[in-house]
């Protein structure tokens, strides 16, 4: 047992091993696919960051070549495209910025700052660009002028020129921002100081004409002439000098502009440099929550098998038990049948004596006595009737155990069977001058469809342990019906004494099979074979009804039953357990036996019995004499054993209901035996018997069987 137990703390101690290990390693592979998770965010956030990167990028050559596009062709087409790109880098450069400041650990973000000062240039070139616009919009806007001169016949003294001329300068270099708001700031035009200051002024120049009228119109050809070729010459010179000065102004922003291209592009790859740095660490990382995922699945394969295997150990150590617990069913079972087989039989052999003991006492009464012999006579009959009490009470609980034992149908007045039993109680009440009463006056007369005998068996056990238990006061059967329709009742009985009670921890055991409640101070609980209150118990529950109980110790207890029966209908009423009035003994003179028992102590009961009644008899040992008996004589009836040796009774029977003789073959056949039960009721039947006495039987009761078949 200590072994078992041991072995029992054991597997349980794996199992609760196994369980945490599983749990761990389901908390560490969680753990891990976490960390999984994270690198694989942020490898998804470094490409889109390398792909802001690119993108800037992309715009950045776009621009440059717009640009390129703009001073060649000199169209505002390409410059507003220049101016857009310029603005979406700047744009993508301030989310970039955002996000990073956001998202990205404090070394990388030092590592941005630093790339700012490297920047600065970009925004120089920013504002730059800006003036390159304003540049633009002049140079779109600018149109030389000139002062044409009148020609008229007189022309004027003097030609006056106008020229508008155009200067940009460089600022000195404002304290610089943060570089990315900066950048943005420059990108998007925003207040900044500017780098460049853009001057206009106009140049004036007069000239002095001649006077002559005839060379007038010669002279105003030649000043013509003369003025556009000068205008042409300013305009050349005009066209020269702004271009010059636009020409350094944008070599100037392209120069910039490549500067901050050839920045970004280091900037670039710096952060491809960073992101790559990143994109291993996250790899790193990754990698080593595979391997530790990897580790505890290995773990958990393992655990796995381990598990697979304990569960086909237990599996076949389930089997072996349910194997073994198969067979000690089929054991319990096998012990049942063959306990109530010996029951059976012991009771069987105890009957037969008992027979003899009881016949021979009821013969002894009827005798002349004297004190002294009466006494023994009376002594005899109490011990004889205890004994078969018992002896049924174990033959009755084995057939209740196998289930044997099956309820008569027969249509019975309950009240009349309670009377009667309260009738045979009250002898015992009286000898301990206890009051027994019986309280049906409020409960109905009716007739009811069940079994009369195990009624009386089951409300018979609880008065008479009433009695037993209880010294002085009263024992009360209360009696009532509850109806639930016209064809069923319950009848309602409770026996109540004012005896010693049960103890409240005994209660529940007094129903178990020898259960008594063991009293130091008494001795009557062991007047007991202790099958009683099992036999009822069983006996109501094969009625389909309930039984419990209520009791205090010191005083009393009380039993209360509930039985559903059927309500018989009146004009059914079984008489058989009316009274039969006793026939004159001159009916029996006329017939005429053959007795078949192998005992003498029946035999003898028998021949007491019928010697008394003055019935004629002949008698046999076994089948085989008693069928020779009938060839030679005719019988009026024939009273047999079951179990005899040569041939038994039921053999016999078949046999003379297989006689030429027809008289012979329908006569009446009686057994007398020792079991009842439903089989061997229906075993007797079919062999062709007419009826059967059970043992112990009294005089009345084979005079009755007499009479009922040879009337
Ligand atoms: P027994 O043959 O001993 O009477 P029962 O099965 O009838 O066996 O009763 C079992 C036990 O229950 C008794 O031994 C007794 O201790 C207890 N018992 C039964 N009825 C009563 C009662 N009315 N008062 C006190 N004790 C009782």
């Amino acid at each position: 047992m200590k072994f078992k137990q041991r072995s029992f703390i054991i597997i349980s101690a794996i199992i609760l091993l196994f369980i945490a290990l599983l749990l761990r390693n389901s908390y560490l592979q969680r753990t891990e696919q976490g960390a999984l998770v994270t690198s694989i965010h942020g490898m998804d956030r470094n490409s889109r960051k390398i792909a802001v990167l690119d993108s800037i990028t992309l715009c950045l050559q776009a621009a440059e070549n717009d640009f390129r596009l703009y001073t060649t062709a000199w169209d505002t087409l390409y410059f507003k495209k220049y101016a857009r790109e310029v603005r979406l880098a700047a744009h993508l450069l301030e989310d970039l910025y955002r996000n990073e400041e956001q998202s990205l650990s404090g070394e990388i973000k030092a590592g941005l700052a630093h790339k700012k000062g490297q920047l600065k240039l970009y925004s120089q070139i920013k504002r730059l660009t800006d003036s390159l616009t304003n540049v633009n919009t002049e140079v779109e806007l600018m149109k030389i002028t000139p002062n044409v001169p009148e020609f008229k016949s007189y022309p004027n003294k003097v030609l006056k020129k106008t020229v508008k001329v155009e200067e940009v300068r460089k600022e000195p270099e404002v304290k610089k921002e943060r570089f990315f708001k900066r950048l943005k700031n420059a990108i998007v035009n925003k207040e900044q100081a500017k780098d460049s200051v853009k001057t206009v002024h106009t140049e004036v120049t007069y000239e002095q004409r001649g006077t002559d009228v005839s060379s007038s119109a010669q002279q105003e050809q030649e000043k013509i002439r003369a003025f556009y070729a000068k205008l042409f010459d300013d305009l050349k010179k005009n066209k020269k000098q702004l271009t010059n000065k636009e020409q350094a102004v944008l070599n100037l922003n392209e120069g910039i502009f490549k500067n901050i291209q050839q920045l970004f592009l280091e900037f670039r790859t710096r952060e491809r440099a960073a992101a790559d740095q990143e994109q291993e660490a996250i790899k790193n990382n990754a990698e080593h929550s595979l391997e530790n995922i990897d580790k505890s699945r290995q773990v958990n394969f393992s655990l796995s098998i381990l598990a697979y295997i304990a569960i086909i150990l237990l599996l076949l150590q389930l089997y072996r038990s349910y194997n073994k617990t198969l067979k000690a069913n089929l054991q319990v079972k096998e012990q049942v049948i063959s306990k109530s087989r010996f029951f059976t039989s012991i009771s069987h052999e105890m009957r037969t004596p008992l027979n003899a003991i009881i016949g021979v006492s009821e013969q002894l009464k009827s005798t002349p006595l004297n004190d002294d012999q009466r006494a023994m006579s009376k002594l005899l009959d109490n011990s004889s009737s205890m004994l078969l009490s018992a002896v049924n009470e174990v033959l009755d609980f084995s057939r209740l155990e196998t289930g044997k034992l099956s309820l008569a149908k027969t249509p019975f007045k309950y009240k009349r069977v309670l009377r009667e039993l309260r009738d045979t109680a009250k002898v015992l009440a009286d000898q301990k001058k206890l009051t027994l009463e019986l309280l049906d006056e409020d409960a109905p007369d009716l007739l009811l469809y069940g079994d009369p005998y195990r009624l009386k068996q089951i409300v018979m056990n609880l008065i008479a342990n009433a009695i037993k238990f209880t010294d002085k006061g009263k024992v009360s059967v209360a009696v009532n019906v509850k109806r639930n329709d016209h064809e069923q009742a319950i009848l309602l009985i409770s026996v109540t004494d004012t005896g010693i009670g049960i103890a409240a921890e005994n209660l529940p055991t007094i129903f178990n099979e020898f259960s008594q409640v063991i009293n130091s101070k008494r001795i009557d609980w062991q007047k007991g074979s202790g099958l009683g209150l099992p036999i009822s118990k069983k006996l109501v529950e094969l009625h389909k009804g309930n039984i419990h109980v209520e009791s205090t110790l010191n005083k009393g207890t009380a039993f209360h039953i509930e039985l559903p029966y059927a309500i018989a209908v009146k004009d059914t009423e079984d008489t058989v357990n009316e009274q039969t009035p006793l026939l004159s003994s001159d009916r029996f003179k006329e017939i005429h036996l053959l007795v078949v028992d192998d005992s003498d102590m029946n035999l003898l009961v028998i021949k007491m019995i019928f010697k008394k009644l003055g019935i004629s008899y002949d008698t046999a040992s076994d089948g085989h004499e008693a069928l020779e008996m009938l060839k030679g004589r005719a019988y009026d009836m024939v009273l047999t054993d079951i179990q005899m040796p040569v041939m038994d009774g039921l053999e016999l029977t078949k046999q003379i209901r297989r006689m030429d003789d027809l008289k012979k073959a329908n006569m009446p056949v009686i057994a007398i035996t020792g079991q009842i039960s439903s089989e061997s009721h229906a075993i007797y039947m079919s062999s062709g018997l007419n009826d059967y006495i059970v043992k112990p039987f009294s005089e009345s009761d084979l005079m009755e069987k007499i009479l009922d078949y040879t009337g």
